[in-house]
């Protein structure tokens, strides 16, 4: 099977990257094993919220100098902060193509509220989030619903910011079948029964009664598995402003990020492959000529270019073991520490050296093998190592902005003589 590109990961990276290529007119494959990082997210994506050295960043494009002074290895640094603030820009206008309206700016980071009720800096995030201008709110959780504490981001609402908070719980008839099998009352199965029309205007009067006289209403992100219209509709006729709150995962806001990548680049003929593992490769004079998968056996998908967004340890794009962290598909160059004793933190809240391991690349993100870049394969998004996505906060903006920039590279190789 031959493509111009074989994308290996379904993650924010990889689709990105896909659709980016799509939509230059490349024939684009995303082999992808399993659910990413998308599924476990805020929703909201990240671009620069604190330097190296623990500095606050408001002003994630303002801050880009001094990332690269401290930390050269970045891929922003590697990308070049100039690249950073239209790639950016390019980044969110794509999301949008996608479907997808974010709200957000890359000039100024806002505060998204997070499930336990304390406000964190992001670049982009869903309508259905929002900040807080208002001065009382009703957190309402749903009844028998474990994986939000109402009760738990309420008082932090009040003690950080001092809103007023009322605490309520829904009860709703239609959810009670759902409810008596507590390991399927989860948030995407709740946001099945809640996005159909006919329990909008239950929910709604139920809604109305129990907010009281509140500003507005704080539900956790249990609605609008597709898109923002439940949460619309239910908005005007409980006749509040209604947000929604992160749950844990799996996150509704996250898989509708994943499904509107999905369906975009579909829609582009791309060809996605889930369930499919990439297992080994052929590798001739510093070119990858082959990729083996765990679904096409002995027949290889072939492509010109190849790129990894396999994602990090928890997606499996990178593996640890006794002699130290591999890259397990092309055994790339990993920046690691030596003694594994290094890689941890007993300090559960210290940075954790680990988060910055990772695939080594040359400035146009081509992967390194044996200290030489492989001439057509690229590396993206977690799986690359310089950076800590969790403390820097930067997780999206690293996958979005080296998407984009391996897409207009490879676009921009071959239309060379
Ligand atoms: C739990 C969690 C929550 C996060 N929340 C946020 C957030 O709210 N905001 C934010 O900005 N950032 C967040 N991040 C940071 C996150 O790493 C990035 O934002 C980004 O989503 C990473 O995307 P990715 O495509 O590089 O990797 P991933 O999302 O990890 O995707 C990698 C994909 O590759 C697949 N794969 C792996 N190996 C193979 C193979 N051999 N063959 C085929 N497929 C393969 C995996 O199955 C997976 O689907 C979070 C990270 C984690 C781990």
């Amino acid at each position: 099977m031959r493509f111009d590109v074989v994308v290996i990961g379904g993650g924010l990276a990889g689709m990105v990257c896909a659709i980016g290529l799509a939509e230059q007119g490349k024939r684009c494959a995303v082999v992808s094993s399993g659910q990413s990082a998308l599924y476990f997210s805020s929703g909201s994506l990240d671009l620069l919220a604190q330097l190296p050295d623990g500095t606050p960043v408001d002003a994630p494009l303002a801050a880009l100098p001094e990332l690269v002074r401290q930390a050269p290895r970045h891929p922003y640094s590697l990308i070049g902060a100039e690249r950073v603030a239209p790639l950016s820009d390019q980044a969110a206008q794509l999301l949008q193509r996608c479907g997808l309206n974010l709200q957000g700016s890359n000039e100024r980071n806002h505060l998204r509220i997070t499930p336990l009720g304390t406000r964190r800096a992001t670049w982009l995030s869903p309508q259905a989030i929002g900040e807080l201008p208002w001065e009382s709110v009703a957190v309402i959780g749903i009844e028998g619903f474990l994986d939000f504490q109402p009760q738990l981001a309420a008082d932090s609402l009040m003690q950080a910011l001092g809103v007023r908070t009322e605490v309520n719980w829904l009860h709703l008839p239609a959810l009670d079948r759902l409810r008596n099998n507590p390991s399927e009352f989860r948030a995407v199965n709740i946001a099945r029964v809640l996005d159909l029309p006919e329990n909008r205007m239950p929910m709604a009067d139920e809604l109305r009664r129990l907010a009281g006289d509140a500003e507005a209403i704080f539900l956790p992100a249990c609605l609008g598995l597709e898109e923002d219209a439940p949460l619309l509709a239910l908005q005007a006729a409980v006749g509040k402003p209604v947000r929604l709150l992160p749950t844990l995962p799996p996150s509704v806001l996250g898989m509708r990020l994943h499904q509107a990548l999905r369906r975009r680049l579909q829609q582009l003929g791309g060809v996605f492959m889930p369930g499919d593992s990439v297992l080994r490769a052929d590798i001739d004079a510093g070119r990858v000529t082959g990729l083996y998968t765990r679904n096409h056996g002995d027949i290889p998908l072939q492509a010109q270019q190849v790129v990894l967004a396999s994602g990090s340890f928890f997606s499996n794009g990178l593996a640890a073991d006794f002699d130290g962290v591999r890259e397990p598909v092309f055994g790339l160059d990993v920046d690691s520490q030596a003694d594994r004793a290094d890689w941890s933190r007993s300090d559960l809240f210290a940075p954790q050296p680990y988060l910055q391991f990772g695939v080594r690349t040359d400035g146009r993100l081509r992967a390194l093998r044996h200290g030489e870049a492989l001439t057509n394969l690229y590396a993206i998004g977690a799986v690359t190592g310089g950076y800590d996505p969790l403390r820097q906060g930067c997780g999206a903006g690293v996958s979005l902005i080296g998407a984009l920039h391996v897409a207009q590279q490879i676009a921009a190789e071959e239309e060379r003589p």
